[in-house]
């Protein structure tokens, strides 16, 4: 109840699409009883939690923050949103994104962007971006109206938003959490990943989320091991990277600070730091904006005015006007630039010279990461350039907005586990994340470290 009310004061954020009290309060009433009956409690027993409305749920409206599926409510509940129900969380509601999860601030929802529950010292009042994709849930954790909630991430769309608003952000190896009736953006990139107030309750909330699912043929037929039992943050034995190509021009040295101060804690953990280079980071970003939007244009094809959401039918139109006409009126600016990219790359005479190319990079990119783990079990590097930006500020400039995931996109390609840790403020009083890389199926080190950086 408390929860609830507080979805409700925080209106003025718009973080919210949908509220479920009804769904948090059954979850509640369940762990009520056992209580009640003495019995021992799962870890994720009457959590009311937030759902980003990239995952599908049963009977409750989910758009994706888009027009074209407005009035779309599932008959079917994504794997993961199930699985954390049947571990014993409540929804609070669905939570506001970047439609299709397009973008880095918010600013591309259909239903009008999330406002951070942060402001600068400076005595004015600029509205802050949250960040993006999983805005509406970094604001609703950093504002304490959600003890957690889910996100997705494709190319740093949980861990930028974390940094952003100072919460911890994790996504897992690309195939732990099952996809299913999670609304695609990129399939060879898309992963869902718990953002919450700390390293012990990602721990938590993830073991509840992942697990082999045959519905999606890339989930990993794995255990789900019991990453909080084995939280340790003694690094002692460990070898922590430091890329040296992690780094952009005009980046504000209070990150550069803040990185040696994240050195200087995992040494105290224990850890033994070392150089390492990944030559290929510069191409990440250009390669994630071919790959990216190409399977992007082929997943949203879907969205004809026929089996989802909205229709537009002009007086006496054909079914291919219908099909202008609904991805017209339905689609916002950017999820078009980023179909008319897409389509672009694949299309006869320029797929080799744009998409084989990036996939190329794709495979050097991966590559540097295994050559790195030959001297280092970890990564460390600062989440994102720059601390979080004013709303309107990159609105305007795609390319601006693009560059904000210079550091979270090479991880996203490889598919490697990776996490956001609030570890300091700037001078503005703004958070300051640090990202920890592991190897692939490694979340319990990224977890350990995390602890250490706490
Ligand atoms: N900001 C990136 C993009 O717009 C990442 C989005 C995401 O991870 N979903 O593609």
């Amino acid at each position: 109840e408390t929860f609830i009310g507080r979805v409700s004061a925080a209106k003025p954020l718009n973080a919210f699409l949908v509220e479920t009290p009804d769904h948090a309060l059954a979850a509640a009433d369940v762990a009520d009883k056992a209580i009640a009956a003495g019995e021992t409690l799962g870890k994720m027993v009457g959590v009311p939690i937030g759902m980003k409305d990239l995952f599908c749920t049963e009977g409750v409206e989910t758009t994706a923050a888009s027009g074209i599926l407005e009035g779309f409510t599932p008959q079917y509940e994504s794997t993961v949103s199930a699985n954390l129900f049947k571990a014993g969380a409540g929804m609070l509601g669905k939570l506001n994104m970047d439609q299709f999860a397009m973008g880095s601030s918010n600013e591309t929802s259909a239903f009008g962007n999330v406002i951070s529950p942060w402001r600068r010292n400076d005595g004015g009042n600029t509205d802050l971006a949250p960040g993006g994709s999983s805005g509406g849930s970094a604001a609703v954790v950093s504002g304490r109206i959600a003890p957690a909630a889910t996100g997705t991430d494709t190319g740093g769309s949980i861990r930028q938003p974390a940094a952003f608003v100072g919460i911890t952000g994790f996504k897992p190896t690309y195939g732990r959490c099952s996809r299913w009736g999670t609304i695609a953006f990129a399939s060879s990139l898309d992963q869902a990943g718990p953002m919450a107030q700390d390293v012990r309750d990602c721990a938590i909330m993830l073991e509840a989320m992942a697990g082999f699912d045959p519905k999606d043929s890339t989930s990993l037929e794995l255990p789900v091991p019991d990453w909080e039992a084995a939280l340790n943050s003694n690094l002692a034995g460990k070898k922590i990277g430091i890329p040296k190509e992690y780094r952009v021009d005009n980046m504000p040295a209070e990150i550069d600070a803040l990185w040696e101060q994240g050195i200087a804690w995992l040494k105290d953990a224990g850890a033994t730091i070392v150089d390492v280079s990944l030559p290929h980071t510069k191409y990440a970003l250009p390669a994630y904006y071919i790959i990216a939007p190409a399977e992007a244009s082929s997943n949203l094809a879907r969205y004809d005015g026929v089996r989802y959401g909205s229709r537009d039918l002009p007086d006496g139109a054909g079914l291919q006007d219908m099909y202008a006409a609904t991805r017209e009126a339905g689609f916002g600016a950017e999820v078009k630039r980023r179909i008319m990219i897409g389509t672009y790359v694949l299309s006869a005479g320029y797929y080799d010279a744009y998409y084989t190319q990036a996939q190329k990079v794709r495979t050097l990119i991966s590559q540097d990461f295994e050559k790195a783990w030959n001297s280092c079990d970890l990564l460390l590097t600062p989440t994102a350039p720059s601390a979080a930006f004013g709303l309107g500020e990159k609105a305007d400039d795609p390319l601006a907005m693009y560059l904000n995931d210079v550091f979270t996109v090479p991880s996203s390609l490889a598919g490697l586990p990776a996490m956001s840790v609030p570890t300091g403020l700037d001078g503005q009083g703004l958070p300051l994340g640090l990202q920890i890389i592991g190897k692939a199926l490694d979340e319990q080190n990224v977890f350990n470290a995390g602890l250490a950086l706490e």
